[in-house]
This record gives structure tokens, C-alpha cells and sequence, in this order.
């Protein structure tokens, strides 16, 4: 069933619950890399038998987030890819370990043949009495199986048959182990540390440290890339190991993601922005979406407010961050799309979390990745996440598209995120938007952000009241606003069949020169105004022409009205 030894396999295994953040996307691309790199399998197995936890929406959310990363696995949960391919399958599935009890259970079967295992009924109050009891002697618990061990088969038989809920423990002999590490080097762990832990839950699933076991051995790992907080975990899995007769990977853990300010990056960071945003303005109901809905209800929404402890959904986190305006830190790879960066950029970022090629070279690609990566250029330290670092790489990476891939990828973006922007001004002008974007865009998220005003409806655009925005309109001799007013017969005999930005420009270079108002400037940002409620917007004529006549002149209608009233 394992492949040949020679054979490099990783695996990614990812418990679903909540989403892709940044650190499980590094490990599973370090898989990726090192597998790669060595012509090797990265198998890709969900972790799901923490039954409460888990869900398949999770799940799939998994499986997105590595494919638009590119960590394409070779072995795994099935998938279409949007491209249309498959990826996954494999010949030592299932890939999902709540379809793998049999398999485990005929491992469990056998330790209990062997002694190696036995059966406890403890309650969860006998537990808890003696873990205080443990605390109160001021001495860490560990699992006392005398009395489990000393129970006979019918005892056994009948606390089966009275129903009290039964686990199984793996008989650990309070044992000496010794965990060796690609990256941390050795450490023993004392004997008496590993007590005899459950290896399958009252429930019928395993736990996680026998699942992992069986399910490395039989899917043929080779090399096990993780996080460092599973480090202690492993003494557990090698003595497993070795009572199953399996083979020992080679262990590597990864060092542990930092905010730079030295916390650890967690979802966490993200509710606390959004709570301080909600808190700062005094919100008792949700806001409304785009679609005049409320983004959640009043319950789930006044639970939230009320309790630190409960999250709401990532998605309704988000959608309510961009009601309210605010920018929440991106923690799964999803926000990070969301928020516009390139997956090609975030993998070059995120191998840089813990991982140097050296010489000062930083800019690479997955293929370099993988053809360079080792574990012994990886760090022991915990790596900070630079976020200026990361948006510096993607307005790189922009600059350096040709303008067709730009528009390739900002129109994916749009379709994914804001599809409101192609349906309301159309494929043509959306070529426009991208192109006038371009230049200066760090981000695809914020050529949509910034524009908002495209999409908005005509009624719907305020006009602020900034010092620019004021100068704009009401100083000079004539005021923008006069000029606004001058303007706007020149804009109506431009039919709507002639309304380019060539021929709006024509126009009203025509009507400066016939006015005498030297400066284009002095029209174009009163209609700037008039059109998008700021003083920011792609060119003018750009502008202009990608809002189409109709909105162009019922939003400089309003303006003059709304304006005109408030200067008198
Ligand atoms: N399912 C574990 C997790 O998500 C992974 C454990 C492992 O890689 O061994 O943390």
C-alpha cells in the first residue's frame, strides 16, 4: 500500500473548521515546494473528525484557497478546478478522515490484541475530580490507568452494556521519548510526560494523534512539514508508531507567523478592528448590503456586540467592513484575495515567512520555490509578517503586467468580488477603467474600491465638503461651479452615439479656449466633483465617457441644484 521509501511524499492536512489563514497556506505550501522540489507527491488529507468543528463548507473553502494559490495536490479530496481540470483522487483515499474509520478501527483492534491499548470508562466527573485533584497537589495531570487497566473483560462487557461512554488509550508506559527535528534539532521529553492518552473518542472517532498516525503510514509519508505547535504532539505519534510497526517520517517544524508588533496573527485581529469600527459609531443593527438587506440578523448581530468570545462569519466580518469603510487586517488567504493581492505574489511573501533563499534575493516563483527549497534554510524563529513588504510586492508585480494581463486579472477580480462594475458600465468601458487604473494601483481590490462611484446610482452620490472639493467649487472668478454651469450645454450637444472621451475632450478643450479659462484643470475637477462626490477619479474623459451621457448629466443636474442652493 505505502509507495517505495525513495519516493518524497508530504502532506498538508488541515483540520476544517474556519478558514485557510496565512500560516496553514506557508506549511502547505513548504509541502508543495519540498515534495516538489524532490519529484515527490503533496497529498492533500482533511482533517475532519473533530465532528463539531468540522464542516464540508470548510472543506471546500480549503480546497479553493490552495488551487488559487497554485498547490495543486497531487493526491487528495477531488476537486474542479475552475479552469475545468480535476485535481485530487489518488490510490490511498478516502482523503477525508471521517470516511476512514475501518481503517482505523482495525488498527485500534490490533493494539487492543497486543496489550497495547485498552478500554476506559472513566466518567467526565471522575476526570475532572482528578485533574483537581492533580492541581490542588500543584502537579500537572497525567492519566492514571490502574484501574481501567485492572478491570476485567466482563467488567468491561458490562459497562459497555450499561452504556457508559468507553474510550480507548493507547498504553504509553509513561516512556522517555526523544523527537528529532529537521529544523529544531532533538529534545526528550521526560518519562511520565506522555501519559496514556485516548486514541479513539467515546464517539467512535479517533483522535487526531492516531488518525495522523495511520493515515501518515498508509498514505506513504515520507516527510512531515507542520506547524511548531504540533512539536510536543510528535513524541505521541512516535510511540504510536513504533507500537504499529510503522515507519518514522522525518519531522520538520515550521516557525510560528508574527504580527509585527509580536502577536500572533489570528483571525481575532480581524473582529477587533471590525468591533472598534462598529463600537466607534454607535451601531446597534447590522448595516445594510448592496442589496438594501441587513448582512446579518439583529440576533446573530447583537450576540456579536454582545460577547467578545463569538465571531461572525468571514464573509459578513467583510461585508460589513466595506458598508462601514473600514480596512480589516487580511488573515486567510481568502481576505487576501478579497483585498486584490495576486496569488503569485502572496506565495512569493509567504516563503519569505520563514524561509530565505539567500543572496539577498527575494522576488521568485513557485518554480523557484521548489526547486530551491530546503529545511535547513528555514528558521527556528518566529517569522514577522511585513504587510508593507507584501503590498510593495504587489504593486511590483502590477507594474510589471502588460496592460492586457491587467485587464485579464482585474476583470476575473470584478466577476469574483464587484460584478456590479462590468454589468452597469459595460466590457468597454471597463477596458477604460483598467487601463486609467493601472498605473497606480497597488492592489486589483482597490481600482473597485476607489470607483465606487461608477456603480452608485445617480441620486445616490454626495458631494463632500473638503478644502479641495471647496476651492474646486466656489473659488476663482468664475467659480468651478459657475464654470460647472457654463459647461454643461457643451455636454448635452454631445449626442450619446459621439460620447467618447475623445470628443468630450475636443468639446471642452473648445469651450476653455472660447472662454478663455486657460487651464483644462478648471472644468475638469468641478465635473470630477459633480460626477463622483471627490476630488479623485480615473481622467476626466475617461470618466465621463465610462459613466455614459445619461448619468454624466443627471449627476452634474443634481450637483449644480444641490451646490448652487448650499453657496447662496
Ligand atoms: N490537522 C492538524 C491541524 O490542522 C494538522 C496536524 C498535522 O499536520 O499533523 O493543525
Amino acid at each position: 500500500m505505502s509507495s517505495p521509501p525513495s519516493v518524497t511524499v508530504t502532506r498538508f492536512a488541515p483540520s476544517p473548521s474556519g478558514n485557510l489563514h496565512v500560516g496553514g497556506a506557508r506549511t502547505a505550501l513548504f509541502c508543495f515546494a519540498f515534495a516538489k522540489g524532490r519529484h515527490g507527491r503533496f497529498v492533500l488529507r482533511i482533517e475532519d473528525t473533530d465532528q463539531k468543528r468540522s464542516s464540508d463548507a470548510a472543506s471546500l473553502g480549503f480546497l479553493k484557497d490552495l488551487e488559487w494559490l497554485g498547490l495543486r495536490w497531487d493526491e487528495g479530496p477531488v476537486f474542479e478546478a475552475p479552469d475545468g481540470s480535476s485535481i485530487g483522487g489518488g490510490d490511498h483515499g478516502p482523503y477525508f478522515q471521517s470516511q476512514r474509520l475501518e481503517i482505523y478501527d482495525a488498527a485500534i483492534t490490533r493494539l487492543l490484541e497486543e496489550g497495547k491499548a485498552y478500554e476506559a470508562f472513566d466518567t467526565a466527573e471522575e476526570l475532572d475530580a482528578a485533574r483537581a485533584a492533580a492541581r490542588a497537589a500543584g502537579r500537572p495531570f497525567r492519566y492514571d490507568g490502574a484501574a481501567a487497566l485492572a478491570m476485567s473483560d466482563s467488567d468491561r462487557a458490562a459497562a459497555r452494556a450499561g452504556g457508559k461512554p468507553g474510550v480507548v488509550r493507547f498504553r504509553s508506559e509513561g516512556r522517555a521519548v526523544t523527537i528529532r527535528d529537521e529544523i529544531l534539532g532533538e529534545a526528550t521529553l521526560p518519562a511520565g510526560e506522555v501519559d496514556d492518552f485516548v486514541i479513539r473518542k467515546a464517539d467512535g472517532f479517533p483522535t487526531y494523534h492516531f488518525a495522523v498516525v495511520v493515515d501518515d503510514e498508509s498514505m506513504g509519508v515520507t516527510h512531515v512539514l507542520r506547524a511548531q505547535e504540533h512539536f510536543n504532539n510528535t513524541a505521541k505519534h512516535l510511540l504510536l508508531q513504533e507500537a504499529l510497526g510503522y515507519r518514522i517520517p522525518v519531522y520538520a517544524h515550521l516557525p510560528i507567523i508574527f504580527n509585527p508588533d509580536g502577536s500572533k496573527m489570528s483571525k481575532r485581529d480581524k473582529d477587533r478592528a471590525l468591533r472598534e469600527a462598529v463600537v466607534a459609531r454607535g451601531l446597534e443593527a447590522p448595516p445594510n448590503g448592496r442589496d438594501g438587506l441587513p448582512l446579518c440578523d439583529q440576533a446573530t448581530f447583537e450576540r456579536w456586540r454582545g460577547d467578545k468570545t463569538v465571531q461572525l462569519p468571514g464573509e459578513v466580518c467583510s461585508a460589513i467592513a466595506e458598508v462601514l469603510g473600514v480596512e480589516l487586517p487580511e488573515i486567510n488567504v481568502e481576505d487576501f484575495r478579497r483585498s486584490g493581492y495576486l496569488p503569485e505574489v502572496l506565495v512569493n511573501f509567504l516563503a519569505l515567512n520563514g524561509w530565505s533563499p539567500g543572496n539577498d534575493l527575494e522576488k521568485f516563483d513557485l518554480a523557484f520555490l521548489c526547486e530551491r527549497f530546503s529545511l535547513e534554510r528555514v528558521v527556528k524563529t518566529p517569522a514577522k509578517f511585513d504587510r508593507a513588504k507584501l503590498l510593495a510586492f504587489n504593486l511590483d508585480a502590477l507594474q510589471a503586467m502588460d496592460g492586457e494581463t491587467f485587464l485579464a486579472r482585474l476583470r476575473a477580480h470584478g466577476a469574483r468580488y464587484h460584478p456590479e462594475f462590468v454589468a452597469r458600465i459595460g466590457e468597454a468601458n471597463f477596458a477604460i477603467l483598467a487601463a486609467a487604473s493601472h498605473p497606480r494601483s497597488k492592489t486589483l481590490d482597490e481600482v473597485f474600491r476607489g470607483n465606487r462611484f461608477l456603480v452608485e446610482p445617480d441620486d445616490g452620490i454626495a458631494w463632500e465638503r473638503t478644502k479641495a472639493v471647496e476651492k474646486a467649487l466656489f473659488k476663482g472668478e468664475p467659480t468651478g461651479l459657475e464654470l460647472l454651469a457654463a459647461a454643461k450645454p457643451e455636454l448635452e450637444a454631445v449626442a450619446a452615439d459621439d460620447w467618447s472621451a475623445s470628443s468630450l475632450e475636443a468639446r471642452l478643450t473648445a469651450f476653455c479656449e472660447a472662454r478663455e479659462v486657460g487651464n483644462i484643470g478648471r472644468i475638469a475637477q468641478p465635473l470630477r466633483i459633480a460626477v463622483s462626490g471627490g476630488t479623485v477619479s480615473p481622467p476626466i474623459f475617461d470618466t465621463l465617457a465610462m459613466l455614459g451621457r445619461a448619468s454624466t448629466l443627471a449627476r452634474v443636474d443634481r450637483c449644480l441644484a444641490s451646490l448652487s442652493a448650499a453657496a447662496s
